[in-house]
C-alpha cells in the first residue's frame, strides 16, 4: 500500500499510478476507503482526499446503513449527489443514536436511513447556501434533526422544532434520520458517510476542542437545558426530581447542575443501578431505586416534607407521571418527557387542581439550548465523557440502536456510530 509521494496511505494513489484503474476495482475502493486518522477529528477520510477521487472518477460511492424492514438493516451504496446552488453536503464524522431511534426502528415504513444526531464537515455547499447559512467548505458543523419551513408561526417565534413540515408524528415528515431514500437525493440520516444538506439545515458552528461524539450528544444534551432550564425554570436553590437516569434524564442532571439547582434527585430501577453511580458523579445529590424505597416518601424526607420544586419524568413509565405529581411541591411544576404506552389508572385531575400543580409536555429543544449544550461541554466543567458508553462502526448500525434501545449491548446510556469506521 502507499509507495506514491504524498499518498496518505490508503491505496487507491498507488492503483491509480499503475494504471489499474478498473472502475470495478474504483467502485470497490471507494466504497471501503481504508481507515486514515485526521488528528483531532473522527474523520477516517480527510474531504481533501475524497474530493481528490471524486475529480479523477467523477464519482463517489457513498455507503450508508438503510434500514429496509422492522429491526433490520443492510449497507446500500449511492450515488453523491449533484447539489443545487442554495443545498450542500456533509461528510459525516459520528452519528448520535437518539433514543427514538429504538421505536423508530421497530416501525414499518419505506427504507430510511436513520441517524439525527449529526456532526460532520461541510463538503460541498451550493453559493446560495454558503451565503445563507455563513458556512465554507471544511467547516465543522453539529446538525439539528429539524428541517422546518421557517415561515410559519412556531417558526417565526423561534420553536422550530414544532413546525408541521418536521414533525415526525405526521405522514411524510421532512426530518433528517426520519425522511425515506425515496425522497431525492435519499442521503437523508446519519447513519452514512455523507449527507445531504437541505436548504432548511439548522447548524451549529463546531470547534476541534469537542470530540465528536460528546458533540453529538449535545443534541440530547440541549434537550435537557431545554426542558430543565428553558421551560422548567429550575434555578439556584431549587429542587428537583428526575426519574429515569437514561440519557435523556441524565441530560436534565448536568442541565439542573449547571444551573445552580440545590438539590437534584434522580430516580430509576434496580437495574439502573450503573447509570445511577454515573447521575451522582454527573452532579446528582441523591439517588432513589424505586424497587427497593417510596419515591413519593423518600422525596418527602430530602425536601422537609414540601416535596420538589420541579418534576421531569424521562422514564415514561406505567405510573411514573403519578408519583411525580405526588412528590411535587404544592404549585410547583411536573414536566413529562416521556409518555406511558396507556394512561395512568391512579391518575387524577383533582390531585393537579388541589395542589396547583402546573403540568407541561415538553418535547426537543430550541436553536439556544443546543447552543447552551455546546457551550457547557467545552467548557469541560461536567464529566460528560461517562455518558458515552459505546462507539459503533458503519456495519454495526443494527448493534448500536439496539444497545440504545436497551436490547443489545449492556450498560448503553449513550451510543455513537461513526460512519467511515
Ligand atoms: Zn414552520
Amino acid at each position: 500500500m502507499g509507495g506514491v509521494p504524498g499518498c496518505p496511505g490508503w491505496g487507491i494513489c498507488a492503483t491509480l499510478a499503475k494504471g489499474a484503474s478498473k472502475a470495478s476495482a474504483l467502485r470497490r475502493k471507494i466504497g471501503f476507503i481504508e481507515p486514515h486518522d485526521i488528528p483531532g477529528t473522527g474523520l477516517h477520510a480527510s474531504t481533501a482526499t475524497v474530493r481528490k477521487i471524486s475529480s479523477i472518477l467523477g464519482y463517489v460511492l457513498v455507503r450508508a446503513a438503510t434500514t429496509i424492514a422492522p429491526l433490520r438493516t443492510e449497507i446500500r451504496e449511492y450515488a453523491l449527489p449533484e447539489i443545487p446552488p442554495d443545498a450542500g453536503l456533509l461528510q459525516v464524522e459520528a452519528a448520535g443514536v437518539c433514543g427514538s431511534d429504538w421505536r423508530a426502528y421497530n416501525s414499518d415504513g419505506p427504507p430510511r436511513i436513520l441517524g439525527r444526531e449529526n456532526v460532520g464537515r461541510i463538503f460541498r455547499i451550493g453559493p446560495i447556501a454558503a451565503e445563507r447559512w455563513g458556512l465554507k467548505e471544511n467547516d465543522r458543523v453539529l446538525l439539528e434533526e429539524y428541517l422546518p419551513c421557517g415561515r410559519c408561526h412556531l417558526c417565526r417565534r423561534g420553536e422550530y422544532r414544532l413546525c408541521e413540515q418536521t414533525e415526525s408524528r405526521l405522514p411524510n415528515p421532512l426530518r433528517y434520520g426520519t425522511t425515506p431514500v425515496s425522497e431525492a437525493p435519499g442521503l437523508w440520516g446519519g447513519y452514512s458517510q455523507f449527507q445531504y444538506l437541505h436548504p432548511a439545515s439548522v447548524f451549529h458552528p463546531l470547534p476541534n476542542s469537542i470530540s465528536a461524539e460528546i458533540a453529538a450528544m449535545c443534541i440530547p444534551l440541549g434537550n435537557g437545558f431545554q426542558w430543565t432550564a428553558i421551560e422548567g425554570g429550575i434555578g439556584p436553590g431549587q429542587s428537583i426530581l428526575i426519574q429515569g437516569p437514561g440519557q435523556q434524564g441524565l441530560a436534565c442532571v448536568v442541565a439542573a447542575k449547571a444551573a445552580g439547582a440545590a438539590s437534584i434527585i434522580v430516580s430509576g430501577l434496580k437495574n439502573d443501578e450503573k447509570r445511577l453511580r454515573v447521575a451522582k458523579a454527573l452532579g446528582a445529590d441523591h439517588t432513589i431505586d424505586v424497587e427497593q424505597e417510596n419515591l413519593e416518601e423518600r422525596v418527602r424526607e430530602l425536601t422537609a416534607g414540601q416535596g420538589v420544586d420541579l418534576s421531569i419524568d424521562t422514564a415514561g413509565g406505567e405510573n411514573t407521571i403519578v408519583q411525580a405529581i405526588r412528590a411535587t411541591r404544592k404549585g410547583g411544576a411536573v414536566l413529562i418527557a416521556a409518555a406511558p404506552e396507556a394512561n395512568p389508572v391512579e391518575f387524577q385531575f383533582g390531585d393537579l387542581l388541589a395542589r396547583r400543580l402546573t403540568l407541561r409536555p415538553c418535547r426537543g429543544h430550541s436553536f439556544q439550548a443546543v447552543e447552551t449544550a455546546l457551550q457547557y461541554a467545552a467548557s469541560g466543567r461536567s464529566p460528560l465523557y461517562l455518558m458515552s458508553t459505546h462507539k459503533f462502526k458503519l456495519a454495526q448500525v443494527d448493534q448500536a440502536i439496539r444497545a440504545a434501545g436497551g436490547r443489545g449491548a449492556s450498560g448503553a446510556i449513550h451510543v455513537t456510530v461513526f460512519p467511515w469506521t
